[in-house]
């Protein structure tokens, strides 16, 4: 099966908009079984959007088109692909009710220009908008003029903003595709979300042991990110299941400290998950992250259920007289220290009453270094009944890679400390 992608819209190409459905549809698509073939940005211009819809038509099975659904002028998709196909727009009164039920819902009026949302190529199928007015829409190119042998093609349209594209694809496309292309061999894929190790490290550790599988025809995958390392297992045919499950147990065998997750879980989502299932709360005390580790807790659906609260404490004063930080504490050991790391998280914990609580405080830098206490210094700690470990870490890294990398650590700090829990 062919599939091709094309992401319609001006601000790609002018680079004001990073192009993430290419990245996000693709990886949706690998999941599934299904290799996109060809990717293609275009402007909105009717001409080039109409090309190359053409061209990929003449090509692929699955034509999959971004953007341009919208009720602006530039929202040109709809109109130039029922144009290309010689279909009439119809008024779609199911999609209209969807759009006045989506201002109802914010209290506002409907605009008269987004009724040209209703409006639906003859015989396409069309996918209800859950968080955004325009529908997306699916037509079955049958018989397919741009193809030599008229062979059929599914075209599938979707809305430009990734919180309206995303559900869309995963509630109503992945179901589409499976009835239109079920796939003849099983096939499986696995992500192992790893942190704390670098890719060229964690391929030295695994890639011997498992190579018998992937002698076999396993496909493995690494993918790295700040302080994120990705592991992926593909396989087909009846052994696949089998052979993944086989690989992920070696894996965790050779690296299972780093391991945290899986698929599209993030540190963050892992511990809402899991203080939550233990009905356990959490405090921050934060310097250095500036706030970076509670908004990424709180990014997380549900995080009130744990999280009690989040310090931001950048002066010494705050430190002090937030969480009790002892002034003697930072005169004589510095604001940067283990002494004040493990007084903040034993403060916030105390204030709070949490079961877990978690510092950090550093240099992000550039300046502020010194000879003993380099740029790039962080203590972090993390309190809990058991007592306070802290540790001392160097992140030399631009701010917000600092950040980035800094709350990843303390929070795997009370992941492992989680898991030590679960198996004690
Ligand atoms: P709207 O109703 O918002 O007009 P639309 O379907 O017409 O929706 P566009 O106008 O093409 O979509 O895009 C809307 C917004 O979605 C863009 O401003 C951009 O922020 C985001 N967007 C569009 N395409 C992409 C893409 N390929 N990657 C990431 N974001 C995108």
């Amino acid at each position: 099966m062919t599939i091709e992608l094309i992401n319609t819209g001006s601000e790609l190409l002018l680079g004001f908009v990073l192009n993430t459905h290419q990245q996000w549809i693709c990886r949706q698509l690998t999941d599934l079984g299904h290799t996109v073939s060809r990717q293609v940005a275009v402007p909105d211009g009717g001409h080039d959007i109409q090309q190359a819809v053409r061209e990929a038509l003449g090509r692929a099975d699955l034509v999959i088109t971004t953007g341009g659904l919208g009720p602006t002028c530039d929202d040109l998709t709809r109109d130039l692909i029922a144009q290309l196909l010689k279909r009439r727009l119809l008024h779609d009164e199911a999609a209209l009710q969807n759009i006045a039920r989506f201002f109802a819902g914010r209290g506002r009026p409907m605009p008269e220009r987004t009724k040209v949302e209703a409006l639906v190529p003859e015989g396409a199928m069309v996918l209800m908008n859950a968080n955004g007015t325009a529908p997306g829409l699916a037509i079955e190119v049958n018989p397919n003029p741009f193809r030599p042998d008229g062979r059929p093609s599914l075209l599938v349209m979707l809305p430009g903003p990734p919180r309206e594209l995303r559900p869309m694809f995963s509630q109503q496309v992945v179901p589409l595709l499976a009835r239109h292309f079920p796939l003849n061999e099983a096939f499986v894929c696995r992500t192992l979300k790893t942190t704390g190790i670098g890719e060229s490290y964690m391929e030295e550790r695994i890639s011997a042991p498992l190579r018998h599988l992937t002698d076999a025809g396993m496909d493995l995958g690494f993918c790295a990110r700040v302080g994120e390392v990705d592991v992926r297992f593909v396989a087909r045919g009846p052994r696949a299941a089998a052979t993944v499950a086989e690989a992920e147990a070696i894996t965790r065998s050779k690296a299972g400290e780093h391991i945290f997750g899986e698929q599209d879980d993030s540190l963050e989502s892992v511990l809402v998950r899991e203080l939550t299932a233990r009905g356990q709360k959490l405090a921050l005390a934060e310097s250095c992250t500036g706030g970076h580790i509670a908004n990424r807790i709180t990014n997380i659906p549900g995080a009130s259920a744990i999280l009690l609260a989040g310090f931001v404490t950048y002066a010494n004063e705050a430190k002090m007289v937030t969480l009790g930080v002892r002034e003697e504490t930072l005169k004589s050991h510095g604001a940067v220290s283990e002494a004040t790391a493990r007084e903040m998280a034993e403060g916030a914990r105390r204030v709070t009453g949490a079961d877990y609580a978690l510092s950090v405080t550093g240099i992000a830098g550039p300046g502020g270094g010194t000879d003993d206490k380099p740029v790039g210094t962080v203590f972090m700690a993390l309190a809990s009944a058991k007592g306070t470990t802290v540790v001392r870490q160097l992140n030399r890294f631009d701010r917000e890679t600092f950040k980035y990398l800094t709350a990843q650590q303390v929070m795997m700090m009370l992941y492992r400390e989680l898991q030590a829990g679960r198996h004690a």
